[in-house]
């Protein structure tokens, strides 16, 4: 069976009476090439294993399964698991576990199935919760690697550097914690049904130390979610919310200006880097009030 023909799929599909839920992002891979492409460039091989979310009817987890020691699939839709028991059945590695990735506990999982084996996470994740299980992933703190296929602007965004169009808090947060790279795009002809949008497979590294030190990080994240949350305002005016308490407009704008730029100069224009000087600096101004 070809886990990737419309024919086979429309077939085993039926044959279980399974139908495609919208609500749960189920876009389904009718082009090999892609599963094969994100199997051969996520890193795994028969020394490590592989943790996929979403194996929908398990194209991708067919071909983790010949790359890697062992796979284990978190899936939450109880209706495909008799297929994938049907169109996994010649695969002796793969591991099927039920669930909500957003809820599962993904470092217990690894250590249960794999021990200390390291790990590499892959998806073809359902866009409806692509922020919070990229979040959740790199959290977990438990893979090399976390290769992913995303709707092609928030891949842009993911990646995007300061200062560009499509700059956003999430950038800075992916950077902070993991080196980003577009490994290749995946055009919406390629699922059924057919999704309004383009793809892309995005790799993310996590960092082992942040890219630049930041004294404290909870103020850091914060201000750069003010800064982003109001875009069209000046970062002095954007930062009120965060800072204006302690510090003043005319504390916030000397902090700015302090830091090397201008009194009216927008978030977006900051680096992470700027993030974080702003960040000690406004630590010290508030330490002193
Ligand atoms: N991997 C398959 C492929 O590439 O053809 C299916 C990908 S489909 C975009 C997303 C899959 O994630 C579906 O199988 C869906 O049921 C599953 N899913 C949706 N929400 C989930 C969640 N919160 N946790 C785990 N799996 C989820």
């Amino acid at each position: 069976m070809d886990l990737c023909n419309i024919d086979d799929i429309r077939y085993v599909l039926g044959k279980h009476g399974f139908r495609f839920s919208k609500s749960l992002g189920q876009n389904f891979l009718t082009a090999a090439w892609v599963p094969a492409q994100i199997a051969d460039s996520c890193g795994v091989d028969q020394t490590s294993c592989a943790l996929e979310v979403g194996p929908g009817m398990g194209c991708l987890t067919e071909q983790l399964s010949q790359r890697a020691e062992k796979v284990c699939a978190i899936e939450l839709d109880r209706n495909l698991f008799p297929v994938l028991r049907e169109t996994l059945a010649g695969c002796d590695n793969i591991d099927i576990v039920q669930g909500d990735v957003l809820k599962c506990d993904l470092a217990g999982i690894c250590q249960e199935k794999f021990g200390d084996t390291p790990v590499y996470a892959c998806a073809n994740l359902p866009y409806y919760i692509t922020t919070p299980a990229i979040t959740a992933l790199l959290a977990s703190n438990a893979f090399q690697a976390i290769t992913v296929m995303v709707q092609k602007e928030v891949a842009q965004r993911i990646c995007a550097p300061a200062g560009s169009p499509d700059y956003s808090a999430f950038s800075i947060y992916i950077d902070y914690y993991a080196d980003a790279e577009i490994l290749f795009e995946v055009p919406r002809d390629c699922f059924v049904p057919q999704p309004k949008v383009d793809s892309a497979v995005v790799k993310l590294i996590p960092r082992s130390q942040p890219p630049v030190p930041v004294c404290n990080e909870k103020l850091f994240f914060s201000l750069v979610k003010a800064a982003f949350g109001q875009r069209r305002k000046t970062l002095a005016n954007a930062l009120n919310s965060v800072l204006g308490n302690p510090l003043g407009k005319a504390g916030i704008i000397q902090l700015i200006t302090d830091c090397g730029f201008d009194a009216r100069i927008r978030g977006e224009k900051l680096s992470l880097a700027d993030y974080a000087a702003l960040t000690e600096l406004a630590e010290k101004r508030m330490a002193q009030d």
